[in-house]
């Protein structure tokens, strides 16, 4: 059945009814609970892992957004970038001897992976290459964040030939006065030519990130920005609300707080711009993610096979993930652990130690029970309590009593239905996939409250 907003009773009232803040559940418990890990050394679950995702953090950027909750660096220096990768690939050397598993996916993230020269990103994948199972080709995800204002189709070129086959661009707003209150100045025209070159080229996949409730942006600014990203049709549209949390993240107090939309004109927002994505024949999967139809993540979320990492919703969940760089974290079946935050703090660490894990999670049985459930919620949209009973070796609803009136309104407010044998997230539901989530979260419900995570809306 095509999705729309009036037929998933999506309204105004309903949002703003679950806007608080909320973690985005990339990992359970979510990595603000890291902790110095002690003689705790989760990597060795890297032993028994069968397929592996590899992300590697780029932290430079030429200039800052102003919305920014990054970890990135701002520089013109080039030189930075040198020694960094020098870094990354000594970091990726202490995991040589820690795991065997194959490549299935690989990402670059930043900050701006598209800081690196060419030459730089072919020396990356090359050396990654010689350390690591990279296996290449269509069975495999590459990804890599790019930034269109700097990127020319040269660099397409080597990402292709580096095996590169997906693509996604930080457009947020094409408005030219929203650009302006955030200092990040892109023309449509420019990611047109990106667009069209990125599919000659034979990327399979590409993506556009867009953000709402940005300083200066109207609903018919936002509908203008829309009309245009769909003439251009991204497979994939990733679209977020912008969290305005300036005691975090300095770059914020550049935004002028009397441009931010008030919080009805960001509901409003949203409302117009899920109605014109579905509208446009868009399929929602789920946490701000829209594909079209044809696209593998659409067609694995309609066959119940989509899985959840730290860059959001993937096809290719692989047993462990080593994540390379400042603040980049990795997970196997043990646990999280994280690197330093710093670029400082990473450097020096990767020099003395070969390693800047900092802090991490080991996962105890409770936690995977959770994980597991998070998951299937978000992922597969229904819990089947017969096989949480198997796994937990007590039933469902004696499991999580204590967690019944959590769930009280979610259910009152049909976003999820209930009966003997499973817990299912009804249409409406998807669009509230984080409360869900948060009504299972043991560590946040023992937190005290506050504004860490960024709110719904
Ligand atoms: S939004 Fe992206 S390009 Fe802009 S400062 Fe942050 S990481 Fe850099």
């Amino acid at each position: 059945m095509a999705q729309t907003t009036e037929g998933a009773g999506l309204s105004a009232k309903l949002l703003s009814r679950y806007a608080g803040p909320c973690p985005r559940y990339t990992s359970y418990p979510t990595a603000d609970r890291f902790a110095p890990l002690g003689d705790a050394e989760p990597w060795r679950g890297l032993a028994e892992a069968r397929s592996l995702s590899l992300y590697i953090h780029i932290p430079f950027c030429r200039s800052l957004c102003y919305f920014c909750a990054c970890n990135k660096v701002i520089t013109q220096q080039y030189g930075l970038a040198a020694s960094y990768l020098e870094q990354v690939l000594q970091e990726a050397r202490w995991y040589r001897q820690r795991v065997q598993a194959p490549v299935v996916q690989l990402h670059l993230g930043g900050g701006t992976p598209t800081f690196l020269s060419d030459a730089d990103l072919r020396r990356l994948i090359g050396e990654l290459g010689q350390i690591f199972d990279l296996r290449g080709g269509d069975a495999a995800e590459y990804s890599i964040e790019a930034d269109p204002r700097g990127l020319d189709v040269d660099t397409l070129d080597t990402l292709r030939a580096l095996g590169f086959n997906r693509l996604s661009l930080g457009i947020q707003d094409f408005n030219g006065a929203v650009q302006h209150a955030v200092n990040r100045v892109c023309s449509a025209e420019s990611v047109a030519q990106l667009t069209e070159a990125a599919r000659a080229r034979g990327f399979t996949s590409i993506s556009y990130d867009l953000i709402y409730g940005l300083p200066q942006q109207t609903v018919a600014s936002l509908e203008r920005t829309l009309e245009r990203v769909l003439e251009l049709a991204p497979d994939r549209i990733a679209l977020y609300h912008y969290a305005h949390l300036p005691h975090r993240f300095k770059a914020q107090r550049l935004i002028d707080t009397d441009r931010i939309p008030a919080p009805q004109e960001t509901i409003a927002m949203q409302l117009a711009a899920v109605s014109r994505l579905v509208g446009a024949g868009y399929e929602f999967l789920g946490m701000d993610h829209f594909a079209r139809p044809g696209d593998a993540l659409a067609v694995a979320a309609r066959a119940g096979r989509l899985a959840r990492n730290f860059q959001g919703y993937t096809l290719m969940p692989a047993d462990a993930l080593v994540g390379l760089g400042a603040s980049a974290i990795s997970y196997s079946g043990d646990g999280y652990w994280q690197n330093a935050h710093r670029l400082k703090d990473y450097a020096a660490a990767i020099a003395a130690r070969g390693t800047a894990v900092n802090r991490g999670w080991l996962l105890d049985d409770d936690d995977r029970l959770r994980q597991w459930l998070i998951a299937e919620l978000m992922c597969r949209l229904r819990l089947d309590k017969g096989e949480f009973a198997r796994r937990a070796g007590r039933p469902f609803d004696d499991y999580f009593h204590a967690e019944r009136g959590r769930l009280q309104p979610l259910l009152a407010d049909g976003l999820l239905v209930e009966d003997a044998t499973s817990l299912n997230v009804t249409e409406r539901g998807r669009w509230f996939l984080r409360n869900a989530a948060a009504a299972f979260d043991r560590y946040l419900h023992g937190a005290p409250s506050g504004a860490r995570y960024s709110r719904v809306l």
